[in-house]
């Protein structure tokens, strides 16, 4: 299908470097094996260590499969995870008792050194609407078992979905305390809107822990972050509770990139596209995504649908590959000409289309947008009367924004909401049109999730909260400390539990509820629960 920003790009390379790009990428995909083709595997592996230090975690769950994951390194800081160059097979088993006595589906899978030894599996026939377990086995070595579950059927309306929603994790900067509480939570799914991980080089953010190496740009450096993050025991234990739906924002790559273009200038565009499809490559090793995600060079289809009955179509998106760039060089500006003009695009053509085809196609209570910037036009410090917009959130791109809005207005989407990361703080947005027009209707909730590391420990009552609250109508809560959301959805509410830590700088910290939300189906403005 024809991408009008990915023609550009192409195009902006032409005169020379697309030969360049081509050979480049044709070296990196040189690197992804061959699914279909039979290949020979060490079927009796033996480990030095234990090669499951990653443990296991699922995703992308429907109502009859799920991505079960887990990925061979003994040493997963080092190159290749302390694995040898070598395809190992993998048993899988899912059970519906967790000590997996009852088994239900079991099967063999490859770990090849081209993917980092990691395992996807999408085991099959399972029943809707209910909970399993499943484990790995490689030689002698067994993981740790892993729970998760399938969504309900398609045309059933189920009673509750319980899911938490999280961003933002520096590794530096804070600890993972919020993660123990998620896990007493119960819930069903963790959506997780990206900064998953953070590029920088070590000691780069802060000193309640370090980064392994420098700034990630090679296959092994992307490699090695994810683990270091993953070998964390809170997230890495999260991930074995529940299925997660996963996005990426920036720093899965590079701060405030967008599509092809760096925030740094002079940065050569072939050389950034050759990182991406490292970043990307690795992402998916790490991640228990599906085959329809596999990389494509420096391309990775991340966008798609993760229903749960009628009772929620969560619309997962992503808003850094297809955008175009920043305007007004990124800086926090007015709605200016520049932040309006029509060609701005945050989604690209081809995802808007998929967007709008399938909210106009969805039967469902809920229309979540689960993705990473700010939708609410939220203007903060004011220059000469008029206010500043990040032009890296969707003000940036304020033409698509209202087109958006628009658009769910007049289709009548059944009870917008939009799940947003990135910005480090917790906010509560009514979203309308044009959000500067408190006397318009209001057509969709926001709920933002502060990081749940990113930033350190954060101020209940951010800097300038009054100004702000004064300023934007159409925030109804705002607050600085880290934490995540805890949702839970019927057919007639949307609850939203905000959770906050109290220290996330030494360990022992503890979570609780700052405040809690709540939208009734058919009047998207919000209440106090
Ligand atoms: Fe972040
Ligand atoms: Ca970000």
């Amino acid at each position: 299908m024809f991408d009008p920003i990915r023609f550009r790009s192409a195009v902006q390379y032409e005169g020379g470097i697309s030969r360049r790009l081509f050979l480049a990428y044709a070296g990196s995909l040189s690197s992804l094996p061959l699914l279909t083709r039979k290949a020979s595997a060490d079927t009796t592996p033996t480990f030095s260590s234990d090669p499951f230090t990653l443990g296991v975690a699922s995703g992308d769950p429907d109502h009859r499969s799920v991505v079960l994951w887990t990925r061979l390194a003994p040493h997963p800081l080092q190159p290749g995870g302390g694995m040898p160059p070598s395809n190992v097979e993998v048993q899988w088993e899912v059970g519906t008792d967790e000590a997996l006595r009852t088994v239900v589906a079991s099967g063999k899978a490859l770990a090849t050194p081209q993917l980092g030894h990691s395992v996807h599996v999408e085991a099959e026939g399972l029943q809707p609407d209910r909970w399993y377990w499943y484990r790995f086995r490689a030689g002698e070595t067994e993981s740790p078992i892993g729970r998760t579950r399938t969504s309900p059927a398609p045309d059933v309306m189920p009673a509750r979905l319980r899911c938490a929603v999280t961003s933002c994790q520096n590794y530096e900067q804070g600890l993972f305390t919020a993660y123990e509480q998620m896990a007493r939570d119960d819930v069903d799914l963790v959506f997780h809107l990206g900064d998953y991980i953070y590029e920088y080089e070590a000691g780069r953010n802060g000193s309640v822990r370090t980064h392994h190496g420098p700034e990630a740009v090679t296959l092994d450096d992307y490699r090695s972050r994810l683990s270091q993050y993953r070998a964390d025991p809170l997230l890495q234990g999260m991930h074995a509770v529940c299925p997660w739906v996963v996005t990426w924002d920036d720093h899965e790559f590079d701060n405030n990139y967008a599509n092809d273009i760096s925030e740094e200038s002079g940065i050569d565009a072939v050389d950034f596209l050759v990182r991406r499809a490292n970043a990307y490559q690795a992402y998916y090793e790490m991640m228990p995504l599906r085959r329809s995600s596999l990389p494509f060079g420096d391309q990775l289809r991340l966008y798609r649908r993760a229903p749960f009955g009628r009772l929620a179509d969560f619309l997962v998106l992503d808003t850094r590959q297809y955008r175009t760039d920043q305007p007004n060089g990124d800086r926090r500006s007015p709605l200016n000409a520049a932040a309006l003009h029509k060609s701005n695009s945050i989604l690209g053509r081809r995802q808007r289309n998929w967007l709008c085809q399938k909210l106009i196609t969805s039967d469902a209570k809920w229309n979540v947008l689960a993705q990473q910037v700010m939708m609410g036009m939220v203007q903060r410090e004011s220059i000469d009367g008029e206010g500043n917009y990040s032009m890296d959130q969707w003000p940036g791109y304020a033409a698509e924004r209202m087109q958006l809005m628009r658009f769910l207005a007049e289709r009548r989407i059944s009870n917008p909401v939009v799940l947003t990361g990135d910005i480090h703080s917790n906010w509560v947005n009514e979203l309308r049109v044009d959000d500067r027009r408190a006397d318009e209707p209001i057509v969709a909730t926001e709920f933002v999730a502060t990081s749940l590391s990113s930033g350190g420990n954060g101020p209940k009552k951010p800097t300038g909260l009054d100004a702000i609250l004064a300023a934007n109508p159409c925030v109804k809560f705002h607050n600085g400390e880290r934490g995540y959301i805890r949702c839970t959805l019927t057919p007639q509410t949307w609850t939203a539990d905000y959770m906050v830590v109290d220290d996330v700088l030494r360990p022992g910290g503890t979570t609780s509820k700052r405040a809690a939300f709540v939208v009734e189906s058919g009047d998207p403005s919000v209440k106090l629960a």
